[in-house]
C-alpha cells in the first residue's frame, strides 16, 4: 500500500458533515463524495458504481477497499434517508447536524450516518496503528439506495464485485439494531415476507336477487379464516413463530343493493427459515383450491417474495461480534432475528452476514436524534471487532 496520511476521523464531527448532505432517497447530496474524499485519504481506492434501470430512480453507490489480501471484512450500509415528514414537527433543522442536550438531531443520526461515522473512525483509528504491518483488507459497501426501490444499490454492487473478483469474507451492517443502548442487540438474521393477492370472481346482481349472482365474499372470507386459523409453526431457536396478517378487503363496491363481481385481500406473511416462499405457496394454492373447489369457480392467487428468511448460525463469527461488544459494555448482546428486512437479505448470499449498528428508537420518525455518546461507544466497538478479526 501506498503510505497512507492517516488522520483519525473525528465520528462527531464527520457524522454532523454527512447529515448536513441532504440524501433524501434516491438524491445523494454530496454524502458519497465526502465519505470518498475521506476514505481516500485513509488510502482506500474508491469506485463509483452508479446504475440505473428502466423505471426506477437512478442510484449512485460506493465501494472503497483498503489492502488487496484476504481476509477480507467489509463494513455495509446506506447513505440515503427517508424523508424529513412533517417539516413543523422538527425543532431542528433536520440536515443541520446540530447537537443539543448531548444528542445529534437529524435525518439519518441513527439510520444510519451516525453508524457510516463510526466505520469511518474505527477504520482510521485502526490504520493508525496497523497500517505498516496490515495484511487483509477492510472495505465499505455503501448504496444509496435502501431506503428506495433496492433496485439499483446493493444487490447490483454485489454483483459487480463478483465480477470483478472482489471476494468479501464477512460482513457487519450499520443498520440500528439497539432498542435501548447500544451493544443490547445483533442482528443474525431475519425472517422472510410474502405479499399475497387473492381475488374471488363472482357473479354481479341485485342484493334482493341473490339466485341471480354469486356472491364473492363469503368464499373470500372463508380462505381468509382458513389462512388465519393455521398455526405455520411455534419458532425455534432462532426465530419467532411464523404469522400471516390480512392487510386489505376490497371489492370496489359502493352501491349498498348490489352484489359484487369480485372481492379480493392483501396479505403478507412473515416467516422463519422452516419454511420457503414455494412451501408457502403450495399450502395457500391448497387452501384456495379447497373452497373453490367448482371447476366454474375461479380466482387469482399473485405472491411476490421480498425476501426469504435467513439466519448466520452463532458460530465464530457472531462470537467474534460478542465478544467485542462485551469488551466496550460489559455485557453479552442478545442475537436477535426481529425486525424488518435490510440489504443483509442480498448479503447472505455471498458471505455470513450480521447487523449491528445504532439505537432504533427514532429511525424514520421526525426529530430523529441518538446520543453523541452512543455514535462514540459504536465506533469502539467496531475498532475492536477490526482488532479481533485480524489479530494482534
Ligand atoms: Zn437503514
Amino acid at each position: 500500500m501506498s503510505a497512507p496520511t492517516t488522520t483519525r476521523v473525528d465520528p462527531i464531527a464527520f457524522a454532523q458533515s454527512l447529515i448536513r448532505c441532504p440524501s433524501v432517497t434516491p438524491e445523494d447530496g454530496g454524502t458519497l463524495d465526502l465519505l470518498q474524499q475521506t476514505l481516500e485519504g485513509l488510502g482506500f481506492r474508491c469506485t463509483r458504481l452508479p446504475f440505473s434501470q428502466p423505471g426506477t430512480p437512478d442510484v449512485d453507490n460506493l465501494y472503497a477497499r483498503y489492502g488487496a489480501a484476504s481476509p477480507h471484512f467489509c463494513f455495509a450500509g446506506h447513505s440515503d434517508v427517508v424523508p424529513v415528514g412533517d417539516a413543523r414537527a422538527w425543532k431542528v433543522d433536520p440536515f443541520a447536524g446540530e447537537i443539543r442536550d448531548g444528542y445529534l438531531v437529524g435525518r439519518g443520526a441513527s439510520d444510519m450516518k451516525g453508524a457510516i461515522a463510526a466505520f469511518v473512525t474505527a477504520v482510521s483509528r485502526f490504520l493508525e496503528e496497523r497500517s505498516d504491518h496490515f495484511d487483509g483488507s477492510i472495505s465499505l459497501l455503501i448504496t444509496g439506495d435502501e431506503e428506495g426501490p433496492a433496485i439499483n444499490g446493493t444487490r447490483k454492487m454485489l454483483k459487480w464485485l463478483a465480477d470483478h473478483k472482489e471476494t468479501i469474507d464477512h460482513c457487519l451492517i450499520g443498520e440500528p439494531t439497539n432498542p435501548k443502548f447500544v451493544g443490547e442487540m445483533v442482528k443474525i438474521g431475519r425472517r422472510g415476507s410474502l405479499n399475497g393477492v387473492l381475488t374471488i370472481e363472482g357473479v354481479q346482481g341485485h342484493v334482493a336477487y341473490p339466485h341471480l349472482a354469486d356472491n364473492p365474499v363469503p368464499k373470500l372470507l372463508t380462505i381468509l379464516m382458513n389462512f388465519l386459523n393455521k398455526k405455520l409453526d411455534s419458532g425455534n431457536a432462532q426465530f419467532q413463530p411464523s404469522n400471516l396478517e390480512v392487510t386489505s378487503i376490497d371489492t370496489g363496491n359502493s352501491a349498498t343493493n348490489v352484489i359484487p363481481a369480485r372481492a379480493s385481500a392483501r396479505f403478507n406473511i412473515r416467516y422463519n427459515n422452516e419454511h420457503s416462499a414455494m412451501m408457502l405457496e403450495t399450502w395457500l394454492r391448497k387452501e384456495c383450491d379447497a373452497v373453490m373447489s367448482d371447476e366454474a369457480e375461479r380466482y387469482t392467487l399473485d405472491l411476490e417474495s421480498s425476501g426469504a428468511a435467513f439466519v448466520t448460525e452463532p458460530g465464530p463469527f457472531t462470537e467474534l461480534i460478542s465478544q467485542a461488544v462485551q469488551k466496550k459494555t460489559g455485557r453479552a448482546p442478545e442475537l436477535s432475528t426481529s425486525g424488518g428486512t435490510s440489504d443483509a437479505r442480498f448479503i447472505k448470499d455471498v458471505c455470513p452476514v450480521a447487523e449491528f449498528g445504532l439505537l432504533s428508537g427514532t429511525m424514520h420518525k421526525v426529530e430523529e436524534q441518538v446520543p453523541v455518546q452512543a455514535i462514540e461507544d459504536l465506533a469502539d466497538i467496531y475498532f475492536n471487532i477490526l482488532e479481533s478479526y485480524y489479530g494482534s
